[in-house]
This record gives C-alpha cells, structure tokens and sequence, in this order.
C-alpha cells in the first residue's frame, strides 16, 4: 500500500558557515559557506533536511531568491499535495517533477531553492518509511572515489592546498584556473601530485576560442586532461570548434543548467563530459534524468559539488555516485573545509579519496538544528499558507 503524506511546514536557514583557517586564507573568493538550508515537517511529526547552494554566475540564485522562491511558489506547490513514500527510482523523478521551478528575472532556474525543498521532502519520506537513500539508489559500489580540487587564486595557495591534499593519497585532481600567473600554478600543482594523477582544470567561462586555443596546446606538457567550462555560456557557440582541436577532452559546467542546455549539447556533441551537481540542477530528479541521457547519448559526466557544501549536500551526492558510478566525482569536504559541520556524523572521504557508502534513515546523516540555528543569518517560516 502507497503511504502518503502532506507537508506542514517549512523553515529555510542562509547560512554563513566559516570555513577553516587555512582555506579562509588560501581561497580569497569564498571564505564561508553560503548554503541554503531547507527543514520540513510532515503532518506525522517527522523531520527531512535539505539543501541549496545559490550561484548567482550558474543559476542567477541568491541566498534571497531562494528564501523567496521556497517560501512562495515552492511551498505553495508542497502544500497543495499529499506526498508518497518513494519505493523507486521513478518514484523520486515523480517528487522532483511535482514540486515547482521558477524563473524570471535574473533567475534561469531557481534549482538551488529546488533542490534544497526536494531533498528535504525525499529526507522526510524516506524517514517516515524508516528507509535509506540507498534502499532506492542501490550501489553499484559500495566506494566513492573523490577528486582533489583546488579552488585558491594564488600560485602559493594552490601549492599549499596540493601539498596537503597530497597527503590524502588523491588519483583525480582538478583546479581552478583563469589566472595571470596559471603557467606557474600547474606547473606547481603537477610537480606536486606526481606524473601518474590525473589532471582536470576550471577555468569557469574565462577565455575566448584564441585563448583557449593558445593555453591548452601550450599545457599539454602538463598533462591537462580536461578542461571545464573553457568558455562560458555566452561563447557556447565555439565550444565545438575548441572540442574540434583535441587540446583536451571538454566538460561543461556553467554551460548546462536546464534541460535545454542538455539537448543543445547532445545535439551538435560539443562536449565529451557534464559536470553533473544536485543543486544546480534542481536536486535528485533533474540529476539522474541527466545522467540516464547522458547514458543514451553515450556522453560521460562526473558528479560535481558546490565548494563549502554541508553534509545534508555530501551525504545526498554519496548516494547518488555509488548509484551511477560516475566518471569523476567531487564533494564530501566536510570539515575539511568547513570551521564546523552540521551533521552528527563526518561525511568526508578518507584515505585515498575514498567515501564508504552511507547507511541509516534518509541520507544517513542527521542534522543537528542548534548548529543550524547557530550559523543562520535569519530564519523564514511558512505553514499551511502563513507566512511568518
Ligand atoms: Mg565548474
């Protein structure tokens, strides 16, 4: 028998979470964790957390448009339905699919504010149900193998993040590029990781077609084997041109936030990768029906994160890369990078960049809510259509 249930109320939590010393110092472009974090409540007294990352240079979300579009339109969408305890995979596309998306304005799609509400709603269910993530995304392995990645803007903060993600014992790494001085920084970070890792970098939409050209070919002595989002969306149109020249295999990252963006690429094959992340692509749902195109069109993906996730983010990404088994996967930083974690259990990898798959109710990490509350910078309440 199908159980249902009706969501009673939502609280949102934009976070300013710290990261650690040392990050704070070596990545001057984010200091803090600015997630979005969603607590729902069922009718039966249960509890699902969720979360969002807004990325006004992805999606066009803000911490504002989130708390805006879950509060509004989202919830409203929420409350006006009974919800069914998820038994399968189609069972979750239908959750992700009913709960709505917004866009307007500088919004392209409000998926953050998306995903943040659907995880919460899949949380609540799966705990209602005394049932696991994994119970629905059976493994495909019971071992996540995660990149290293480096996001500081300075050659000597790369070097020192290198150095100790080296210590980890990484295979995949990737860095952030884009910068005056990157001949330097790769330089470094090769002679770091050693020539057997791989090598991927970012360059998050900096360059034109020429520049592309003239750095991949140039960095082919450092054995770059993907480049993401070389170009960015409004250059797009050159991106199969760049594919064209085989300086790398490409992945796109910006340059995929709807369904559209997906048809587009699969349509003139201007990529050889996705980069694949739940919250920029509205969460669970839009994830895996990405991911099962990907498969007809025979284009590979990785699983990326959002730098500074929490571990509702973490733990959600764990269950879905043991599921497809992606080519690369990203995350579970946890309080490697975070001042303080808001799970009651680590959700970080291990030795080797190795996360064991998770177990327990929900994404198998329960939210401490003081801790929430502790790193909030407001909180927003609505029920049953009152808002306070
Ligand atoms: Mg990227």
């Amino acid at each position: 028998m199908t159980v249902s249930h009706r969501a009673v109320n939502v609280e949102v939590f934009p976070l300013e979470l710290p990261f650690v010393e040392s990050f704070r110092h070596a990545t001057s472009d984010r200091t803090a964790c600015d997630s979005v974090l969603v607590k729902l409540t069922l009718a039966n007294g249960v509890v699902g957390w969720g979360e969002g990352v807004p990325r006004a240079y992805v999606t066009g979300e803000t911490q504002a448009t989130m708390v805006d579009h879950i509060t509004g339109p989202i919830a409203q969408g929420l409350f006006a339905r009974t919800w069914s305890e998820p038994v399968s995979t189609g069972d979750l596309l239908t959750i992700g699919m009913r709960l709505p998306t917004v866009s307007g304005g500088e919004v392209l799609a409000s998926n953050a504010a998306h995903c943040a509400v659907e995880l919460a709603l899949v949380d609540a269910l799966l705990r209602s149900a005394n049932t696991s993530l994994g119970d629905i995304l059976i493994a495909a392995n019971e071992k996540v193998l995660y990149s290293a990645a480096i996001t500081a803007t300075t050659v000597e903060g790369t070097e020192k993040v290198a150095k100790r993600l080296k210590l980890v014992g990484f295979r995949d790494w990737k860095v952030k590029v884009g910068f005056d001085d990157d001949d330097e920084r790769l330089k470094a970070v090769r002679a770091i990781i050693g020539p057997d890792a791989t090598l991927r970098i970012d360059a998050n939409g900096a360059w034109t077609l020429e520049e592309a050209e003239e750095k991949l070919a140039r960095w082919r002595v450092h054995g770059v084997e993907t480049v993401e989002e070389p170009l960015g969306r409004s250059r797009r149109a050159d991106l199969g041109k760049l594919k064209a020249k085989k300086l790398a295999a490409i992945s796109v990252d910006e340059s995929l936030v709807t369904g559209a963006d997906a048809a587009s690429l699969f349509a003139d094959r201007a990529c050889d990768l996705l980069n694949l992340r739940l919250s920029k692509l509205g969460g669970l749902a839009s994830t895996l029906r990405f991911a099962t195109t990907a498969h007809g069109e025979s284009m590979d993906y990785q699983l990326g994160c959002q730098v500074g996730e929490t571990a509702i983010l973490s733990a959600a990404g764990r269950h879905v890369a043991a599921h497809l088994l992606p080519r690369y996967v990203e995350g579970s930083f946890g309080a490697h990078l975070l001042a303080e974690d808001i799970g009651d259990r680590p959700v970080t990898f291990g030795h080797g960049g190795i996360g064991n798959r998770l177990s327990g109710p929900g994404f198998g990490v329960n939210v401490i809510e003081e801790r929430v509350r502790a790193y909030a910078t407001s909180t927003h309440s609505v029920s049953n259509g009152s808002s306070r």
